[in-house]
Formats: C-alpha cells, structure tokens, sequence
C-alpha cells in the first residue's frame, strides 16, 4: 500500500478538502461528546498553521439522501471551531455555487464546514458528477475519515481520482496502529475475540488465525465453541447453527499453527440481568437452565498469562456481558492486563469498536492502550483482511 500523507506536502496557500469524520454524538443540537471533532482538530490545526485552507467534508447521521433538519451539521462548526481556536464559517450545502464562493473566498488558515453530505443521494451512491462537484471546492483531496473507509461513497472513493489525494493525520495514526498489530505484528501475537455472536466475527476469525499466535474467545460465542466441542451450556446463547463453521475455524487455527483459547470455566446465573445472582462452575459443569455471562477466574488467570507473553495485543469485543455486574470481571480484569503490559512497554494493543472502546472505558484503561480505534464497521472490515474502499482510493499502487 502506498498512501500519501498530507503532512508531507507543503500546504501553504492550499485549499484542502477534507473527509472528515464528524458523527458526534448529539442531543437536541447539543454535541454530547466531541471526542471525534477534538480529535479531528488536533491534526488540522499544524496544518492550518503552515497556511492551508480548509474546506471540511462530512456526513451526519442517516439522512437517506434528503434534508433532515436534527441531522445538519450546523451545531457541529462552533465546536469545531472551539477545538481549532478559530472560527468555522458553516455553509449550507457541500456542492454549488454558495459553497464555491465560499471555498474561494477562504484566506490562509481559515476553515469552513460544508453541510451534511449525506443529505444528497449521490453521496451514498458514488456518483462520478456529484464528486466532481466536490472537488470543485478545493486544490487537494484529504481523507482523514477512516471510520467511513469501508464505504465506497462519493466523498471517499470516487473524488479521490479527480484531484492530488493524501490521508490526513488521524488517518495516518489509525492505518500505522493497525498495521503494527495486524500487518506486520511483533511475535507473540493475541488476538482477543469476544462479542455476541460467532457469525458476525466468523470472517474476522478465519483471517486472524492466518496473522497471530492465538485468539482468546470469549463472550458470547465462546458459548457456540464450546457447545460445537460437545460441552453442556444449559440456556446460554449459542448459535447451533454455527457448529460446521467453528469446526472451520477450529480447522484452520489447527493448520496454521494458531492456538484457540476458550474459557476452561465460566460465571453463569439464572436470569439475564443486573446483578443478578452468579455461580461459577467448569466449563463442561453449566446446569441446565444455566446462562453463561462470563469467563471464570480460572480462566481470566489463563487469558492473563497467555497476555502477560505477548509482544502484540488486538482486541474485538468484550468477553462478557460486561454491561451487567458482576459479569464484568474477565473483560475487566484482562483489560488491566493488557493495559499493564502496554504501559511496560511490552506490548503494542490495539483495541476497536464500539462495545470494545465502552469496556475499555469501563475498565478505566482506554488510555493506556496503544491505539483505540473508533471505528466500528471499518475496523472490523479490516481485521477481516478486506480492502478498504476509501484507503484504495488513496493508495497509488492500486491507482498505476
Ligand atoms: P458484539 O456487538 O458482537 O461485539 O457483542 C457485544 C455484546 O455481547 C455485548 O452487549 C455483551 O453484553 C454481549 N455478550 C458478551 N458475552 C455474552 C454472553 N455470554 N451472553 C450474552 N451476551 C453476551
């Protein structure tokens, strides 16, 4: 992959447009946390610093391809401003002849926030005219959206062959956390597989038994590996639909010389809930209404040292129902770890989606890790080994 980072180009009297990713999360048009806008902003103001003109691109929402007022970016550009320390003028719409002017208008280090994308149809569509209308706003095409990388859409594939196209800064951080722990990992490397579901990670399994030294499963489906090697589960959710394709990945793990690690006992309770009351037992020991929530501490005692010898740690998915108390403790406790191992310097971790950043969170350590990615359904797609639209666009090996 050869993608170009902008903060190697000389910017000065440049106009950027940049693929932002500015999804806030938002309640009556107040942000509730602007996380992904201060973010956004530490990397653009060096580069506004040296010069540049920003023009910035970004979708909000669902919208469909039509206005929807709740959805507007407008809230978004004073808080964009704040984090930047200058103002963002907002304008009404992404392509036309106001957003021209105003692109044109712009003076050295000065950024606006063009209106949400998404409320053109074309956007989601890819559309050739649309993106050509885009690139009429600037001299320089910047993706610093990785989150929206998995999407073919107008502002992150198709513009990118119309103008000069480079990552931005955030992008940059993101594609060098994911390839040091998945690309090209320091050995031991463990991957730490939990979530719902074994068939929405299945996928995901089968590559990185390919790329690291062992996988801990644990959640949810860790339930269905268990069950597909015979073991009892009571009402635990399982997908028994999913037997021949744990007998897949249990099969290539074998070929590949990657060790699967499955919790040796578990937590379980009679009801799915709120401290509800937990018993502990082997894993071949679930009693028949039994619900398995989480790993045993036999087995957060394995996860841990099989961590503790680790050089590279990526995580997916919490390893129980974290949510609820007391089956918080695995995903909790092996975060401490990997956290422990991060901060020795021992380590590179990396960490992503949305679940997995809110048990980090939980778990008081997000900080600690190398690299927490945001990204939920790019960051999945990427640890599935699938070529990113948007990075494709950017790469210019793929582009000679
Ligand atoms: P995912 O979106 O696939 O990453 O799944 C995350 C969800 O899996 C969280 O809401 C967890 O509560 C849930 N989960 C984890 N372990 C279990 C379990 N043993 N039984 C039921 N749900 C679980």
């Amino acid at each position: 992959m050869s993608i170009h980072s902008i903060t190697e180009v000389d910017v000065a009297g440049k106009c950027l447009l940049i693929r932002a990713d500015l999804n806030a999360p938002m309640k009556d048009g107040v942000v509730t946390d602007a996380t992904r806008i201060t973010r956004f902003a530490k990397g653009l103001k060096p580069l506004l610093a040296k010069g540049a003109r920003a023009v910035v691109l970004s979708h909000f929402g669902r919208p469909k391809g039509k206005y929807v007022a709740e959805m507007s970016l407008a809230p978004i550009a004073p808080v964009l401003g704040e984090a930047l320390g200058t103002t963002v003028t907002f304008v009404n719409d992404c392509v036309g002849q106001e957003a021209q002017s105003a692109a044109a208008q712009l003076a050295d280090g000065q950024v606006m926030l063009c209106e949400n994308l998404r409320f053109h149809p074309e956007e989601e569509a890819n559309d050739a005219d649309f993106a050509a209308q885009l690139a009429r706003l600037g001299q320089i095409y910047v993706n610093d959206a990785f989150s929206c990388a998995h999407r073919a859409h107008a502002s992150t594939a198709a513009i990118a062959a119309l103008m000069p196209a480079y990552s931005g800064p955030l992008m940059d951080e993101e594609i060098d956390a994911l390839t040091r722990a998945l690309e090209k990992p320091a050995h031991p490397a463990v991957a730490l597989i939990g979530g719902a579901k074994v068939s929405s990670k299945i996928a995901v399994l089968k590559n990185l038994v390919q790329k690291v030294d062992s996988i801990i499963i644990g959640g949810g489906m860790a339930n269905t590996f268990l069950f597909a090697d015979g073991l009892a589960i009571g009402k635990s959710l399982c997908e028994a639909d999913q037997v021949e394709t744990v007998r897949e990945i249990q099969a290539l793990a074998k070929a590949a010389d990657c060790e699967l690690i499955l919790p040796i006992d578990v937590v379980y309770a009679f009801k799915f809930a709120d401290n509800a009351r937990s018993f502990i037992c082997d894993a071949d020991q679930c009693p028949d209404d039994g619900i398995i929530l989480d790993a045993g501490p036999k087995s957060v005692v394995r996860f841990r040292s099989v961590l503790a010898g680790a050089h590279t740690i990526l995580w997916n998915g919490p390893l129980g129902a974290f949510e609820m108390r007391p089956f918080e403790q695995a995903t909790k406790q092996v975060a401490l770890e990997a956290a422990e191992m991060t901060r020795a310097d021992l380590a590179v971790s990396v960490a992503g989606g949305g679940d997995t950043v809110a048990a980090l969170n939980m778990a008081g350590v997000a900080e600690d890790f190398t690299y927490v990615s945001s990204a939920g359904g790019a960051f999945l797609e990427w640890l599935e080994g699938k070529t990113l639209p948007g990075l494709a666009a950017l790469d210019r090996d793929q582009a000679a």
